[in-house]
């Protein structure tokens, strides 16, 4: 593995860690009942901090997803390697999203692609 990686390595496993440690929160204060039927806030508000809740959960599940995936590369040796073109990703790019899974000529293809 390149040494510059295990920078990368470790922070990747902290934001993992802080990731299921509040997905872990959000999930007991769901569970406990907070905001379903116990108070009677109105309903426009209610509805507003599930909505947020639930993006929060989807962006954070998703997020934790492409971390552990970018951690199962470097453990199959394939990180910072554009899983498009195949070229090395550059690491200013890695070291400001760790968990890049494209080159920055890609990623911006693919963001025009999927809007
Ligand atoms: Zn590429």
């Amino acid at each position: 593995m390149v040494a510059a990686y295990d920078k990368l390595k470790i922070e990747l496993e902290q934001q993992r860690s802080q990731l299921l440690a509040d997905l872990a929160e959000e999930r007991s204060q769901a569970e406990s009942g907070m905001g379903y039927g116990t108070h009677q806030a109105d309903d426009a508000s209610l509805a507003y901090d599930q909505a947020a809740d639930l993006s929060f959960r989807r962006n954070s599940e998703r997020l934790l997803y492409q971390i552990e995936r970018a951690l199962t590369r470097m453990e199959e040796g394939t990180y910072g390697i554009c899983r498009q073109c195949g070229k090395p990703i550059d690491l200013a790019r890695l070291r400001a999203i760790p968990h890049a899974r494209y080159c920055m000529t890609c990623a911006s293809h693919e963001e025009s692609q999927t809007g």
